[in-house]
């Protein structure tokens, strides 16, 4: 039935042109955009069919090196962090009233670049990015430190100051919300930057960084280079101008970041990492809604969430009804053209992921878990890949350990409280976890015990700006958004001052 229909000739064939144009493809550096210094160009592609859309410069050493003391020096001699903080606050909410203006043209360039539904795109991240940069907006001039009680006849306080240059590196899966959870608290806080964007996604960054010029953002403060990790990725994390970085990525890519933060100036470094994260369908749960949210958990955004559900825990007493209706509901879904009305699944990002996800769907059938529908490629061109679920999964498999990142459900059964809470927990990862009951003391007690920096009850990737998100264990170090990203980026200056002549401490 369903299963068919994903690859009707409609759905991938007679592809919707976009209606946006590329403008910016060079390096936005010390507020001009300029050809990689090595004047090389790389590719970059539409994953509904693999062609190339646009040439983008490629930097690397050179570049960042450039845009490092383009922002060493916005950060030395201003005039962003002499500023008030309400002119920056200013210039903030003036550049989220440009992308809410330019809002069609960026959805469209972010589903063209990455493939993720147009209306997911317009209606959801477009709105969050807006709303982020007023929430952050908010925060640019209520920044303030302390005044410290003193043991002796001294006056203390202390300033929160900006930390200096921050380095940021992102990823391809949401390519303007990372930008925005890195860019927003850095700027409120009267920081400068160099960001370096993924090599599958460049083009949507830059457009945003050149109305944050149109904003009134004086030159040097945000920089954008578009090129490959190990070049200029490295080169960021490792440069000696930089006081700060953040990364948001697989673990193995964090751990070479914090290994060459730590190798060249011991800059603090922020991490976002992979995850695991556990869906836990409890006994009391109403079968419908259980399936209906872990459905969204795990295949929102192609699979490709970092916090992904991709260990839906079912109870045994109803896991017969769960996994029937979870197929038939992963059967019903809709691939196709991410830019058609309708479509809940596009393509992957890019052939290497494409790959990687059938390489796992592959290990599962080896590993004896059950195939409940998908399991392979969709159309011929392009990287669609059919929503597949597996049924009697076990830990040891590598589908219940690894991350895929791709439209794969794993669906395994629990009998207890106690053994769900130590199943969940058995993970390196511990980014997120989802909990699906109507009973509160259960809800309580999976909320304290499970090892994650997300507890999600009864919803799934709620990502308002002011709640923190990030991992525990080998899934990061440090809070995004919220008041807790503001730490990131500030440092506490302690300034004492003897009190003379004066009785009063
Ligand atoms: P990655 O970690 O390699 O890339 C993320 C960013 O890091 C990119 O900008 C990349 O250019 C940069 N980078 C890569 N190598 C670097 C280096 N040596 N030094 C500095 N920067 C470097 O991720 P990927 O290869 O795109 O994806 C691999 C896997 O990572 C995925 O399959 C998925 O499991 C995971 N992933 C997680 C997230 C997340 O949000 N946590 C996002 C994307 C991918």
């Amino acid at each position: 039935g369903g299963f068919k229909r994903f690859s009707t000739a409609t759905a991938l064939e007679e592809l919707i042109v976009p209606t946006v144009q590329i403008s910016y493809t060079q390096n936005l550096i010390d507020g001009k955009f300029v050809d990689a210094a090595s004047g090389k160009t790389f590719p970059t592609y539409d994953p509904r069919t693999g062609e190339v859309i646009a040439h983008v410069a490629e930097g690397d050493a050179e570049d960042i090196n450039c845009a490092v003391s383009a922002a060493r020096k916005a950060f030395d001699e201003g005039p962003w962090p002499k500023m008030t903080p309400y002119e920056r606050s200013r210039i903030l909410l003036r550049f989220a009233d440009l992308v809410e203006k330019h809002s069609e043209e960026l959805a469209a360039l972010e589903t063209w670049n990455n493939g993720k539904p147009h209306e997911q795109a317009a209606k959801s991240e477009l709105p969050l990015l807006i709303r982020l940069f007023h929430y952050y907006a908010g925060w640019a001039d209520k920044i303030h430190g302390l005044t410290v009680p003193a043991d002796g006849p001294h006056h203390v306080q202390t300033l929160h100051e900006p930390i200096g240059v921050a380095g940021q590196i992102i990823p391809w899966n949401f390519p303007l919300i990372m930008f925005a959870w890195k860019v927003g608290p850095a700027l409120a806080c009267g920081n400068t930057i160099v960001l370096k964007t993924a090599e599958q996604t460049p083009l949507t960054a830059l457009y945003v960084a050149k109305l944050f010029h149109e904003a009134g953002l004086p030159p040097g403060v945000l920089n954008v280079v578009s090129g490959y990790g190990p070049t200029a990725g490295a080169a960021l994390a490792s440069h000696m101008d930089v006081d700060k970085v953040a990364f948001t990525g697989s673990t193995d890519t964090g751990k070479i970041v914090l290994e060459l933060a730590a190798k060249s100036n011991l800059k603090p470094v922020t991490l976002e990492l992979g995850g695991k994260s556990p869906f836990i369908v409890c006994e009391d749960a109403d079968v419908d809604k259980a399936v209906e949210l872990a459905h969204f958990a795990l295949f929102f955004n192609q699979g490709q969430c970092c916090c992904a559900g991709s260990r839906t825990f079912v109870h045994e007493r109803v896991y017969d009804e769960f996994l029937e209706k979870a197929k038939a509901r992963a059967l019903r879904r809709v691939v196709g053209d991410p830019f058609k009305k309708g479509v809940e699944q596009g393509p992957q990002i890019d052939s290497q992921q494409f790959e990687k996800v059938l390489r796992y769907i592959r290990s599962g059938i080896e590993s004896n878990a059950t195939l409940e529908c998908g399991g392979g490629r969709l159309g011929t061109r392009g990287y669609f890949i059919q929503p597949t679920v597996f049924s009697n999964v076990t830990d040891d498999m590598l589908i219940a350990k690894e991350e895929i990142f791709g439209p794969v459900q794993s669906i395994l059964k629990f009998k207890d409280l106690d053994e769900v809470i130590r199943r969940a927990n058995t993970t390196r990862y511990g980014l997120a976890a989802g909990v699906f009951t109507k009973n509160i003391d259960t809800a309580n007690t999976l909320t304290r015990a499970l090892r994650t920096g997300t507890v999600w009850i009864n919803c799934f990737d709620v990502f308002d700006a002011a709640i923190p998100f990030g991992g525990y264990k080998m899934s990061g170090i440090g809070r995004e958004k919220g008041i807790y990203s503001l730490h990131n980026y500030l440092q506490v200056k302690a300034v004492v001052t003897p009190l003379k002549n004066t009785a009063w401490l």
